[in-house]
């Protein structure tokens, strides 16, 4: 009998599936000057949202990093920030799945997809799923079933779909332009 993962045994799980694959079977840094690590402002950077529980594996704080409060999805949601570059066993969840989503509704199955929010950075994006390493898609498939299964990811990502979805609903949908 399957026994559902804790939430913190499914961020493990798929932290560990995602260390090694990469969107292309090379750097594709290389190739857009790692465009999605270089946000705005002076220090770096958007920032990524962390997965319930992730924040603990950042103690101590790798050097450049930072952790802030943020309650655009979840209540109790923390926000990575970083300098623009890392080691690559310090990458959050978020950055290990980019340009690809998690997509879950109530009740649903989760779907693996580009994230829209990588659009206006990532050179990846035009050439869709099929462009990307089979291996990591894979991963990321298999990625995605583990935080499905357990409660406290699959809550984070019915959350996130639901606020990545708010955030390109169509223009012409009430309240999109002011
Ligand atoms: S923006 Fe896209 S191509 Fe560039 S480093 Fe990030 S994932 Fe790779
Ligand atoms: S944590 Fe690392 S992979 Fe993620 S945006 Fe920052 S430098 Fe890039």
């Amino acid at each position: 009998m399957n026994t559902p993962e804790t939430t913190f045994g499914a961020l493990e799980k798929t932290r560990a599936l995602l260390s090694n694959p990469t969107p292309l079977h090379q750097d594709c840094g290389h190739l857009c000057g790692a465009s999605c690590c270089r946000g705005e402002g002076a220090e770096n950077r958007g920032g990524m949202l962390l997965y319930p529980g992730e924040e603990t594996l950042y103690v101590p704080l790798p050097e450049g990093f930072a952790i802030t409060r943020d309650t655009s999805v979840m209540p109790e949601g923390r926000l990575l920030t970083c300098r623009g570059s890392c080691f690559r066993g310090d990458r959050p969840l978020a950055c290990r799945l980019f340009p690809l989503a998690v997509f879950l509704e109530e009740g649903g199955e989760p779907t693996l997809a580009l994230d829209p929010r990588a659009w206006p950075v990532c050179p990846l994006m035009p050439s869709g799923m099929d462009g990307l390493s089979p291996e990591f898609v894979g991963a990321a498939a298999e990625a995605a079933q583990v935080l499905a299964g357990a409660p406290g990811t699959r809550e984070f990502l019915i959350r996130q779909t639901a606020h990545i979805r708010w955030l390109h609903r169509p223009l012409w949908e009430s309240g999109a332009v002011s």
